[in-house]
């Protein structure tokens, strides 16, 4: 069953990266992360014995137990809200935060990862609908958020990260992974000598398909392959 549907969830991708090639959009190839966040560690295993190599979790205590009960050897994203005071505990887990939405995260991450030794890959996470109830920098603190993030020596910069809201009609969402696009594009025109601006990080189940049309190459897809969760 999540075999079956994570093969189907990269066909779909293969058919949107298709159509988007068509429209002369051109962002490379698309990275699943297969989010397991209220799956245990059996099916994340199914999920990687499938073939999948990156997964997404949202909560670090949660993710804490699975990375130490996992037998698997896998790419781990983290890609909810990040509390300061977990700041420590994620920057020794994961290959790639993508939640980071405001200059004292990025601080803080920088900060945690110096004392490991590590150096923590980021992206910035836009709330480019402006939902106040959405985590994400807005567009004036983003500038000033992406050149911090360049300038810091423990963390690497590579790309931007949106939630999209949950629109009745799916295709409201079109506007916006465009108008993230766009800004995408500016962020790689700017003069951040020391990133990679290199992932485009949108789409979930409901809209993954929408945003790769529209340029995405890492989409975070849970109840599309793993089924609704339980809570
Ligand atoms: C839960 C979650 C997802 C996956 O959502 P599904 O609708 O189950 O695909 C993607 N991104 C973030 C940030 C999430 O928290």
């Amino acid at each position: 069953m999540i075999g079956e549907n994570y093969r189907r969830v990269l066909a779909n991708i293969a058919g949107a990266v298709e159509r988007r090639k068509n429209r002369g959009i051109e962002t490379g190839p698309v990275t699943l992360v297969a989010v397991t966040k209220n799956h245990d560690v059996e099916a994340m295993r199914q999920c990687i014995d499938t073939g999948a190599s990156v997964v997404g979790e949202n909560r670090v205590q949660e993710a804490k137990g699975k990375f130490e009960a996992l037998d698997r050897s896998v790419i781990w994203h983290l890609i909810g809200h990040l509390q300061t005071n977990k700041v420590n505990q994620a920057v020794a887990m994961f290959d790639l935060i993508h939640s980071v939405d405001s200059e004292r995260l990025l601080l803080a991450i920088d900060n945690a990862a110096g004392k490991i030794g590590k150096v923590q890959d980021v992206l910035i996470q836009v709330n480019l609908a402006r939902e106040p109830q959405k985590y994400g920098a807005a567009e004036e603190e983003q500038t000033d958020v992406l050149k911090k993030a360049d300038h810091l020596p423990n963390v690497h910069l590579h790309g931007l990260m949106l939630i999209a809201p949950n629109y009745e009609n799916v295709e409201e969402t079109r506007p916006l992974f465009r108008k993230m696009k766009e800004l995408y594009q500016k962020v790689q025109d700017m003069d951040l000598p020391a990133s990679d601006i290199e992932y485009l990080s949108m789409g979930m189940t409901n809209d993954y398909v929408i945003a790769v049309e529209e340029g995405a190459n890492l989409v975070r897809v849970g109840t599309g392959i793993f089924g609704p969760r339980q809570y």
